[in-house]
């Protein structure tokens, strides 16, 4: 059997100031090293929780244990799919589509600029704090773009994604205060498409 382990906050792949002025240093730091550290924390508190009362053999509110664990994982993995799809404008964030994955762009909605758009709507109208993801379906092969609330509400099983935008408040309000449009426009500098279609080559069968 392999070795059990616990979350970790990953290393960014690129410095706290790397992707001003579209998110800057300050709301970086505090989005990374608060917010998401705060689901790992969580989301292995939750695990110790559950060791522990299988150890002492004590019952636990399941329920309200499982929604806390699903809400922490849920936010520690999107965060690490968000930074990873992320790079510094003109330095492997921004551009368009290329490869594999702007040939299913196009199959999909037609064009990068009809994704985007869609893309763009779906994040805007996210209710409350959650999350825009594009994703791919491994059953039609076909990509679709999901709203997902919180962290894990709207999720659909079975979907890889392929890119992330969290447009919780706490991701752009230093930087935008009220404005997420202005926000989203900025993020279309700072994808990093390189890794977008790696992921779905990834999940392509051959
Ligand atoms: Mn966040």
């Amino acid at each position: 059997m392999a070795e059990t382990k616990l979350y970790v906050l990953e290393k960014l792949p690129y410095d706290l100031s790397a992707l001003a002025p579209a998110i800057s240093e300050q709301q970086l730091t505090l989005h990374y090293t608060k917010h998401h550290q705060a689901y790992v924390t969580g989301a292995n508190a939750i695990l110790e929780k559950l060791a522990k009362a299988r150890r002492e053999n004590t019952d636990l509110d399941m329920k309200a244990t499982l929604k806390e664990l699903s809400f922490h994982v849920g936010g520690y993995r999107l965060h690490a799919l968000f930074w990873e799809n992320l790079a510094p404008a003109g330095n492997g964030g921004g551009g368009e589509p290329q490869g594999a994955l702007l040939k299913a762009i196009n199959a999909e909605f037609g064009s990068s600029a009809r994704f985007k758009k869609e893309f763009t709507q779906a994040a805007l109208s996210t209710e409350g704090s959650g999350w825009a993801v594009l994703t791919y379906c491994m059953k039609t092969n076909r990509l679709l773009i999901m709203q997902i609330e919180k962290h894990n509400v709207n999720v659909i099983p079975g979907y890889r994604i392929l890119m992330a935008l969290d447009v919780w408040e706490h991701a752009y309000y230093l930087d935008y205060k009220n404005d997420r449009a202005k926000f989203i426009e900025s993020f279309w500098t700072i994808v990093n498409w390189d890794e977008v279609n790696r992921r779905l080559v990834s999940h392509l069968k051959p």
